[in-house]
């Protein structure tokens, strides 16, 4: 495929973020693209999830001006309060259009990777000056693997940095077919006991640690990523299974633990999306527990 073919690929993202610094080595672009097979309890990104388009309506920032009432039939205005119905919502986005406050938007576009790259070269400078680069995030952007591959194949073509973000729950040949043009994968462990996997996630893990041994056997550079939810995963004998499976991948670049935070609440009701559980977040002090926790049992510790 050439230039410009992969260029008219299209795929659904939910958000290009700039300027990120948690996403890999220095500033970076993110791309999220939509869809994911995981339901994890504790998802910060939910509306990643689903690869449907989704009206949010931030309530808090509505004037109850009616402005969106009145081209649109979802939006009701009843006793001075605004609620949308969306059984009537067509995501046409007239209401985005009027509203003075930016309370509504479309989460969720289709774009070509030529799109997304020129976006991406936006920064470039950035890059340079920082080591960063672009990385491709979610969701699980192996869902979209036609997508996911222009994508990188394009960055990389540019001289830019390439990080995949990913929970590892995708046929190997996805991430087999990425290996070229990717500097790092940030791969996720949510959970390293298979029952409780499955109960946190809703998957099974044994695909998802059998792509991460292939990918390390390939020599992929990985950074293994494990959110840590107080309650859930924060035990010692998940911390315990972290240092094994660091011992055992050596070439792995380290393991990061990312503390639990409750934004995600927010995000799922203001489109009218089902709300999780909240948990409680750690303090800076638990959290370096967890980390000194995980090096005592021999762990390969990455703290940004
Ligand atoms: S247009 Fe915006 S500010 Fe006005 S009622 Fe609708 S959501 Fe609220
Ligand atoms: S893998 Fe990520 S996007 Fe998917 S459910 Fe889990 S936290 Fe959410």
């Amino acid at each position: 495929m050439n230039t410009e073919q992969l260029n008219e690929i299209t795929g659904r993202v939910f958000n290009i973020q700039f300027f990120c610094v948690h996403d890999g080595t220095g500033i970076r672009t993110t791309v999220f693209l939509k869809g994911c097979p995981l339901r994890c309890l504790w998802c910060h990104n939910p509306e990643g999830i689903s690869k449907d388009v989704h009206l949010s309506f931030s309530e808090n920032k509505c004037l109850r001006c009616g402005a969106c009432a009145a081209v649109c039939a979802a939006h009701k205005m009843t006793d001075g309060r605004h609620t949308v119905e969306r059984s009537e919502c067509t995501l046409k986005g007239d209401c985005v259009k009027v509203c003075p406050t930016e309370a509504l938007s479309i989460v969720g576009r289709d774009i070509t990777v030529g799109e997304v790259v020129g976006e991406i070269l936006r920064d470039k400078k950035f890059y340079a000056d920082s080591g960063g680069g672009a990385t491709f995030s979610g969701g699980e952007p192996a869902m979209q693997p036609e997508f996911l591959f222009a994508l990188v194949k394009a960055t990389k073509a540019e001289g830019i940095n390439v990080a995949v973000e990913t929970s590892g729950c995708a046929p190997y040949r996805v991430y087999e077919s990425l290996l070229p043009y990717v500097d790092t994968f940030l791969f996720d462990c949510k959970e390293t006991n298979p029952e409780l996997h499955k109960k946190f996630t809703g998957v099974d893990n044994k695909l998802l640690t059998d792509n991460l041994r292939k990918l390390h056997d390939a020599g992929a550079s990985i950074l293994l990523r494990c959110p840590i939810v107080p309650g859930l995963n924060d035990r010692d004998e998940h911390f315990q299974g972290l240092a094994k499976l660091s011992k055992e991948l050596p070439n792995l670049i380290g393991v990061e633990l990312l503390a639990y935070h409750k934004l995600a609440a927010s995000k799922s009701g203001r489109m009218g999306l089902a709300v999780q559980d909240e948990y409680e977040p750690p303090s800076p002090e638990v959290k370096a527990e967890w980390n000194a926790k995980l090096e005592a049992y021999g762990a390969n510790v990455f703290d940004a």
